[in-house]
């Protein structure tokens, strides 16, 4: 990260409110859980304007939902302009047809809907507020609008038997990559990690069979490779080139961390990422993955905010 004046990656929570109460989200978003002071459209219009101008190449909105942020579409088209590449990780309801033209003509790289049963039932018990048929219409959408989303599948205990029926659901419905990783001891799974999370060895017999079942298909399989405190561990041996901006414009370092050592909101877009590069490098940071390493019970202060 020190090689560069600017983020190659900021990943942008718009907002922390959803209509959802996903059992695993990692940043225990909810209808009730906007942050009382998030970014106003002014503040969010001017974060869009300086990214262009730092020429961060690769923007990433993430919720909370983006797409129902009032001034989203003024945002993406800020940076569509400025040639940012744009990453939306969504539920996908309020992607319309016409929403779905428009991002395929801003070239959208990556758009990703959660798919987590291959029944409303299941799906809609792992993502309470969500809607199956909802995300099953939208990810068609996307697909027929040539943008080639990505299904994402979270596991958990209530949902990994349904993992292969998943993945030949996102094949048929014209998904690009089929995303699932372990689950991330984070937000509402560390709250529940005992309920939730899936032992090791059922976690790798899931993968073992999705890569089987991706050998003979056309549709990608992206299994990420690391559970949240190995990426923690290898994030402070190399960190990216990536900020993470909260909803009330602070700057942190990674999701898994709470230290928020920039603030858009009195720093320049360039003096957050100056504080963000010096954290990674302070005793402090290094002392609290210590012992989140040796004691993984500490990622319940992830989504809090401290200053390093
Ligand atoms: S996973 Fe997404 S949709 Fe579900 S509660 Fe979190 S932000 Fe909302």
């Amino acid at each position: 990260m020190g090689d560069y004046r600017a983020p190659l990656f900021l990943a942008w929570q718009l907002t922390n409110a959803c209509r959802c109460r996903c059992l695993p989200c990692c940043e225990e978003s909810g209808p009730d859980q906007a942050w009382p002071s998030e970014l106003s459209r002014d503040e969010a219009l001017k974060l869009a304007r300086d990214i262009v101008s730092a020429g961060i190449p690769h923007v990433a909105f993430g919720g909370g939902e983006p797409v129902a942020v009032p001034w989203f579409w003024e945002i993406c088209a800020i940076l569509h302009a400025g040639g940012a590449g744009l990453k939306i990780e969504t539920d996908g309801l309020l992607l319309d047809e016409a929403a779905c033209v428009r991002l395929k003509e801003w070239e959208a790289a990556c758009v990703q809907v959660s798919i987590d049963g291959a029944s409303a039932a299941v799906h809609d018990r792992v993502r309470p507020g969500g809607s199956f048929d909802g995300a099953v219409a939208a990810v068609r959408r996307l697909a027929q609008a040539g943008l080639g989303p990505e299904v994402v599948f979270t596991p958990t205990r209530l949902n990994l038997a349904d993992a292969p029926a998943v993945f030949d659901l996102a094949a048929r419905l014209g998904a690009r990559t089929f995303v699932t990783g372990p689950l991330m001891r984070l937000g509402r799974a560390a709250a529940h990690w005992k309920t939730l999370a899936p032992s090791e060895s059922d976690w790798q017999g899931t993968a073992a069979c999705l890569e089987e079942k991706a050998r003979g298909s056309r549709m990608r399989l992206s299994v990420y490779p690391w559970d949240i405190r190995e990426e923690i561990r290898v994030r402070r041996e190399s960190p990216q080139a990536m900020m993470l901006v909260v909803p009330d414009g602070r700057a942190k370092l990674l999701n898994a961390l709470p230290f928020a050592p920039g603030d858009i909101r009195r720093q320049s877009l360039a003096e957050a990422w100056e504080a963000v590069c010096r954290a990674w490098k302070s005793p402090k940071v290094s002392a609290f993955i210590d012992r989140v390493l040796a004691d993984p019970k500490l990622l319940k202060h992830a989504n809090e905010c401290w200053d390093v």
